[in-house]
């Protein structure tokens, strides 16, 4: 099935070749069998390639070279903002006074690494406008369901355990109705109007004594802002319910306008989004969550605090929700996010928000005409495209994110929200340059052509890449194929 010379690691095998020398055993050989419950051990050895260590070494080498990465090229996948990471954060996450530490140090040897932490809480409740902040949670579904879990500890703590149902948009992120389930909740979903908003009419016929909490991105996930969020809080305030802001994506609003001054009660951040943390495949998350004073005591501890200029960890907390994180979360991303922030300053955050803001609108509007553009108004850090039209001349928004590749490009998220047919959900962000959208642009462009001109080469796409277009359903429903040797394949 590959198209290049490259040979698999299997077909390099050779018997009796070793990559590793290790010193002769000086301790007596352990019979495993012995250790291990019948049936545990195996009869035969296990059928491993049998390699040196300098093919090994051009083996992964070659892999790494057919990975696409933000390093390697442009990757518009909205709702990712797979911005560009930079290297200095890189550098400071390796300081080794920073990488040699152990969690299980005493705290008065590392209040440097409490500091940042410390300092880093303060600027996320500085961009959010939120009193609170835990930077415990793992990713951000994880930093939804903790502050789901806070808001509900809140309503029991008040009597109100009757608040059972959390309300969420038909446009939201997958894991804001998955973490309400997680978190115990009833989900009741909230229709999208026309325009790509939250329909106000549905959310106020839907409000009730037993809303706990309404999820909201905003800008949504179609890249609109929802300009009646002031209303949208009211309404839910009006009945008691909490507004819990999905800020998974803070492109769009660094340094502009903050979740607090909309009316919002508790946030998630990605930092492994927004604030430059590798992600997809490339590195642990972090999803900070921030809360009003309100929400505060309900916070998962220990809660770190500044005493008398030491940094410690509280742990009386009585009505926290516990610990969601073993230590103290994932630090080496508290380090590149910190860089980031203090190397970007107020200005640049502000300047970072205006190009993902301008970058997005400049693209859509190139291609508004090629495609179909379902909300006509201007867009924050992203767009949605619809490929109605080409559906409807048999080429789908799949061949076209396929035929993508071909000109060297991730696609951008496809299918999602599922709210736009055939949708395409494009996010330049802010790092790319005028020159990098515009080779996109006239990839997009031709592509229209070619469905309009000669839809096969798009609906047989990919084929400049190694391996061509892959049985989607097979690849979810059986990931790790087994190396089949050429002599199998012919008896089979
Ligand atoms: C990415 C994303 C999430 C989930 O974040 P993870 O770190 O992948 O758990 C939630 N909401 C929105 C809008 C997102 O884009």
């Amino acid at each position: 099935m590959h198209k290049d010379n490259q040979p698999l690691i299997f077909e390099m095998t050779k018997e009796g070749r070793i990559g590793y020398s290790l010193p002769e055993l000086d301790v007596p050989e352990i019979d495993l069998s012995s250790h291990l419950p019948n049936g545990y051990v195996r009869e035969e050895s296990a059928e491993l390639p049998e390699v040196s260590e300098l093919d090994i070494m051009r083996h992964y080498t070659a892999l790494s070279n057919r990975n696409h990465g933000v390093d390697t090229g442009f990757y518009p996948l909205g709702s990712c903002t797979m911005k560009y990471n930079p290297k200095i954060n890189e550098a400071v996450a390796r300081f080794p006074g920073f990488a040699n530490i152990h969690p299980l140090q005493d705290e008065s040897t590392v209040q440097g690494a409490m500091e940042i932490m410390y300092d880093l809480q303060q600027h996320l409740s500085e961009i959010t406008g939120m009193d609170e902040v835990t930077l415990q949670p793992a990713a951000g579904a994880h930093g939804e369901w903790t502050a789901l879990m806070m808001i509900r500890a809140f309503h029991e703590a008040n009597g109100e355990g009757n608040r059972t149902k959390v309300l969420v948009p038909d446009s939201a992120h997958g894991t804001n109705p998955a973490s309400a389930t997680v978190a115990g909740f009833d989900t009741v979903t909230i229709k999208t109007n026309e325009s790509g908003l939250v329909d106000i009419e549905d959310l106020r016929a839907k409000v009730d004594e037993n809303t706990a909490a309404f999820m909201l991105t905003n800008p949504n996930t179609l890249g609109l802002f929802e300009r009646d969020v002031l209303e949208i809080s009211e309404i839910v305030h009006g009945v008691g319910g909490k507004m819990y802001y999905d800020g998974a994506n803070l492109n769009a609003i660094m340094a502009k306008v903050r979740p607090g001054d909309m009316g919002f009660d508790a946030v998630h951040l990605n930092l492994h989004k927004t604030f430059t943390g590798p992600h997809g495949g490339g590195g642990p998350g972090s999803g900070p969550v921030g809360v009003t004073t309100e929400l505060a005591p309900f916070l998962p501890k220990p809660i770190l605090v500044k005493k008398d200029d030491q940094y410690t960890f509280e742990y009386d907390r009585p009505q926290s929700i516990g610990r969601v994180k073993p230590f103290y979360g994932n630090f080496g991303i508290y380090l590149r996010a910190y860089t980031y922030i203090r190397s970007m300053g107020p200005d640049g955050l502000k300047a970072v928000t205006e190009y993902a803001v301008l970058n997005a609108n400049y693209m859509m509007r190139k291609l508004e005409s090629y495609f179909d553009l379902p909300y006509k108004q201007h867009c924050m850090h992203e767009f949605v495209l619809s490929g109605r039209r080409q559906k409807k001349l048999g080429v789908r928004t799949l061949d076209m994110a396929k035929r993508l590749l071909d000109f060297g490009f991730h696609p951008p998220t496809i299918y999602f929200p599922l709210n736009v047919e055939e949708g395409m959900m494009i996010e330049p962000t802010e790092t790319e340059s005028k020159e990098t959208l515009d080779s996109f642009i006239d990839a997009m462009i031709q592509i229209a052509k070619e469905v309009d001109e000669n839809p096969e080469i798009v609906q047989e796409a990919p084929h400049t890449t190694v391996i061509n277009r892959l049985d989607e359903t097979k690849a979810a429903r059986q990931p790790v194929l087994r190396y089949v040797k050429e002599e199998e394949l012919v008896n089979a």
